[in-house]
């Protein structure tokens, strides 16, 4: 069994990694086996596959070498006689620093105790913690192929202990991938939870969706002859292909349309993948052309990407025969940052990793990822004074934050001389637009209050309060900034500004033709 996934492995890395690179690794292999010799996992099957299958995963998601050793590695300090010096020694810093990670965020995650006691209200802050204590994003990712293989493997576990890794698998690791756009990975674990959570639910649902598929497989399959057709004669070049809803998606759906499945139109969406985005709003509006759009259902999620980076042009559209169908319009870069989000961002080739944060790549990345780095550098001032050189992979460090807290305690970033409107529009545009005071450590304090690092904020609200155009004086974030926009705007009954880019980007295409 464990021979399986040790080939498996060296499959994966073969084509991607130099010879000397595959060495080194091929060492690690040799070198966990050693250690974790004897030890066998619940379903009795040696403890060795645990370890290959992370490292396998790591290497699909195109991750860097040391990222892979250090999968192979994961478990040895934690669970063997094997010592973080050892594992420095033989396979550099860079390594010894990711396996210390996994190994402290375990240690981390074991102090935290019960799941009741830490994830009402404080999943947010698990994440942060993680992030923190891992120091590094990628010790992350191998905490998510760790418990991506873990729930794979969970049927050997006994039911409550199922019960209970598969909901903090739906409560903190899901949402941690989907902070990093790592959507399959995402659904994956969605789709797992979701199984061992509510069996019967899960069944039902599959069942349900399985008959409606084949139902309409032949008259989508008819729409997708059209549109590549018709793409064809257009001379656009585009990849399509079909992305079935998730379970588990579909299941979260099905509650808010009280259980009917016929409005439900995106259970199978045509995928179509062009060169550039200038093509994405041309295939748009030739859609729109062949086939009755839905208005009010185009999504420009390019023009505005969503909080974690995910970019696409999403439109619904009746095709004659009544088959109403989703399209998601995407360039390839956008499709291969949507499946691979974070992960997408490390390749193989170390030079060029360091190379990209050199030249400041990481600043290309959302905004709402930023708080990735900032706890990075928060954790690495704790830590002055350690012997690892992380300078290597230290990504763009911001000193200008300052960390503030919600009455509850949960933690929120914002830069040096935020106002409390910036921190209330963190936590929910909604309850900004209703804010009428600020309490901070206990004391009112006037809207032109600047925060300070450890300031505990509470938001005082009043019925009917709204949002006012001076409130931009009291706005430092670009992010409370475009919310109040958007408010005052709606208030104005202004158009949606999406269908309005997208409107305009159309015009500009066609009048080029
Ligand atoms: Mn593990």
């Amino acid at each position: 069994m464990g021979g399986m996934d040790k080939a498996k492995l060296i499959d994966c890395a073969a084509p991607q990694y130099d010879e000397v690179l595959i060495l080194e690794l091929l060492h690690a292999i040799e070198f966990a086996e050693d250690a974790h010799t004897g030890q066998k996992r619940k379903s009795g099957e040696p403890y060795i596959i645990h370890p290959l299958a992370v490292a396998g995963i790591l290497c699909e998601w195109g991750m860097d070498i040391d990222t892979v050793i250090a999968g192979v590695l994961h478990d040895t300090v934690e669970d063997t006689p094997v010592t973080l010096e050892q594992i420095e020694t033989y396979f550099g810093h860079d390594v010894a620093f990711l396996v210390d990670g996994v190994t402290k965020v375990s240690q981390a995650r074991a102090g935290m105790r019960s799941l009741d006691t830490y994830l009402p209200g404080t999943k947010d802050n698990l994440s942060k913690l993680m992030i923190s204590v891992g120091k590094d994003v990628r010790v992350i990712i191998i905490k998510l192929a760790d418990r991506l293989h873990n729930m794979r493997t969970l049927e050997h576990m006994p039911r409550d202990k199922q019960k209970k890794i598969a909901r903090e698998t739906m409560e903190v690791f899901a949402p941690l991938a989907d902070r990093l756009n790592m959507g399959r990975v995402r659904v994956q674990l969605e789709e797992l939870s979701f199984r061992y959570l509510a069996p019967k639910d899960f069944n039902r649902t599959k069942t349900l969706m399985d008959s409606r598929i084949k139902k309409s497989q032949r008259k989508l399959g008819k729409v997708r002859k059209e549109v590549a057709d018709h793409l064809t004669k257009e001379k656009i070049e585009f990849e399509m292909d079909g992305r079935v809803k998730s379970v588990y998606s579909l299941y979260k759906k099905l509650d808010r349309y009280q259980g009917d499945i016929d409005r439900i139109h995106d259970l199978i969406a045509l995928r179509i993948i062009v060169e550039d985005v200038s093509t994405c709003y041309l295939v748009l509006s030739e859609l729109h052309t062949m086939y009755t759009p839905l208005y009010d259902r185009i999504k420009d999620y390019i023009a505005k990407p969503k909080s974690n980076g995910y970019q696409s042009l999403h439109t619904t559209v009746e095709a004659a025969d009544g088959q109403v169908v989703e399209f998601q319009i995407r360039t390839h870069e956008m499709h291969d940052y949507a499946e691979r989000g974070f992960a997408a961002s490390f390749h193989y080739n170390e030079s060029k990793l360091t190379d990209a944060y050199r030249k400041g790549a990481i600043a290309t990345l959302p905004a709402d990822l930023s708080w990735i780095f900032e706890l990075q550098e928060a954790a690495a001032k704790a830590s002055e004074g350690k012997s690892f050189d992380a300078d290597k992979f230290r990504m763009k460090l911001f000193s200008d934050r300052i960390f503030v807290y919600s009455p509850k305690g949960d933690i929120w970033d914002l830069p040096r001389g935020a106002f409390p409107l910036d921190y209330a529009y963190r936590v929910h545009s909604d309850l900004a637009s209703q804010a009428s005071g600020f309490k901070v450590n206990g004391v009112m304090k006037p809207f032109s209050y600047h925060l300070e690092h450890g300031d505990t904020v509470e938001i005082l609200t009043a019925k009917g309060a709204h949002p006012k155009p001076e409130w931009k004086e009291f706005i430092a974030t670009s992010h409370a900034r475009e919310k109040l926009r958007q408010q005052l705007a709606r208030d104005g009954g202004v158009l949606g500004h999406i269908t309005k880019a997208a409107t305009q980007m159309i015009g500009k295409r066609l009048r080029k033709r």
